[in-house]
């Protein structure tokens, strides 16, 4: 019998870890319910309720501002700010459209395709009001953060009888093989366990960037590549009350060698996990996005109208896009398999599109459960791109320091979120003061006397 496991932990890799695009979500779900019944029910009435509160189909560019946090164990897992930026311009371009494949989306999609108009930007104010890159590293002794008994893994899978053949036959035992296997996914979320604690969830977009491999003989193989927790609103939890931790622990995780499209250390993910399209991924789950096959066979959606349905996901490593085109896995609709799609588990190259009713069940979020990411004062510093003025909150008294040039001049008026002036007049000092002022969203505009407006959001809270 020792024989045979010691076999099978030699074969299993190839099939397992040989696979392209290895996402966490269906993993990090089941083990939430496990620990709050109901999770999932609250991920899926909050999916209803945005997409029932859809009102448009265009929009402002929605920014979000993001803080990357790398963990490193060693220099590779160190990676540069080069690398990062180069991630930042390849998620912004997949979200804008503006992605260099994008004419590849065959015909029969393109009139459903969707700008989802929503860019990310490296915060430029850290939580306590200090300027920052967006950008935290900390060296951890941690090698890796997926902390598995790998062998009882491979032992639970044969005994909860995965389908080593069937792509979809790991995620649909999942629940069984996390009963013999103990796996905590967010250790790197608290600097108790090596990691680091989350930035205030509710204004930042947090990305943690760590290592998520396994030892297997001697060879180290990602375990997965990425997960994202979704959305959840209050209103859907079973007792009224979303559990604490969960401002600990929002956000997104990327295995550190997916990180792309210029990362030197891809080395197991070079040729197919290359594009920084995990980020795309899983920050489409993050905004509430499911799987396109809908984690299920043909008769499960994943809530979009404009999305065909498919029985399993598209992974297929060394398949080429036109190959993986003739894939057409559901007669319930007269459409082949969305291979494109970033909600798919094809090939990073074959990517090229959000669906309309996806960019809006996005967008629906940001105006929803995650619409204090566009609310809050961080995003001050963003709104002045090319503008003379920087605005920074200073989060322990309300008040809002201004940098810039104010000998010249300026007029400064406060607006409330109703459209009301609560305040007009100069102003001769770096320092406004909301202290007087109700909680909530206000709008500052600095005029200067040669009539250029600078516009900040606030929230005072
Ligand atoms: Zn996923």
């Amino acid at each position: 019998m020792k024989n045979l496991l010691f076999l099978s932990i030699l074969f299993f890799p190839i099939l397992l870890f040989g696979q392209d695009q290895i996402c966490g979500n269906s993993l990090l779900e089941t083990l939430q319910e496990r620990e709050l019944p109901g999770y999932k029910d609250v991920i899926t009435q909050t999916i209803l309720d945005a997409k029932s509160s859809v009102t448009y189909r265009d929009g402002d560019t929605l920014t979000i501002p993001v803080v990357i946090h790398i963990l490193y164990n060693n220099d590779a897992q160190n990676l540069s700010d080069n690398v990062i930026n180069t991630q930042m311009e390849a998620l912004n371009a997949d979200f804008l459209r503006e992605n260099e494949n994008a004419f590849e989306t065959r015909p029969i999609f393109q009139d459903v395709a969707g700008t989802a108009n929503i860019e990310f930007k490296l915060a430029d104010i850290d939580p306590n009001g200090n300027s920052t890159n967006g950008i935290t590293r900390t060296q951890t002794s941690v090698q890796s953060f997926i902390n598995i008994d790998i062998a009882a893994y491979f032992e639970a899978i044969i005994a909860c009888g995965v389908d080593l053949f069937d792509p979809e036959s790991l995620a649909e035992n999942i629940e069984c093989i996390t009963e013999f296997v103990n796996l905590e996914l967010d250790l790197m979320k608290s600097s108790a366990t090596g990691g680091i604690e989350a930035w205030d969830v509710n204004r930042y977009l947090n990305i943690w960037v760590c290592n998520m491999s396994v030892d297997i003989g001697g060879t180290e193989s990602p375990f997965i590549l990425g997960y994202a927790y979704p959305p959840v609103e209050a209103p859907n939890w079973p007792d009224g009350t979303i559990p604490e931790d969960i401002e600990q622990k929002d956000g997104v995780v990327i295995h550190y060698e997916a990180i792309g499209p210029n990362n030197p250390s891809n080395m197991t993910l070079l040729g197919t996990n290359d594009q920084g399209r995990t980020a795309t991924h899983e920050v489409g789950h993050y905004l509430g996005l499911r799987h396109i096959w809908g984690d299920g066979d043909c008769t499960m959606d994943d809530f979009m109208d404009d999305t065909p349905v498919a029985d399993s996901n598209s992974q297929a490593a060394g398949m080429t896009c036109a190959e993986l085109h003739t894939k057409d896995s559901c007669t319930e609709d007269d459409l082949p398999d969305m291979i494109e799609n970033y909600m798919d588990y094809s090939v990073e190259t074959c990517y090229n599109m959000f669906t309309q009713d996806q960019v809006d069940l996005m967008r629906a979020m940001l105006e929803g459960p995650r619409s204090s990411l566009l609310e809050g004062a961080v995003l001050s510093a963003y709104e002045d791109r090319g503008d003379q003025y920087s605005l920074y909150p200073t989060l322990t008294d309300a008040k809002v320091t201004i940098k810039g040039d104010l000998s010249i001049g300026m007029i400064l008026t406060i607006t409330d979120i109703q459209g009301r002036m609560v305040y007009l007049g100069d102003i001769d000092t770096p320092s406004i003061d909301l202290s007087e002022y109700n909680d909530g969203l206000y709008i500052i505009q600095l005029q200067s006397d040669n009539r250029n407006v600078h516009t900040s959001k606030v929230m005072k809270f």
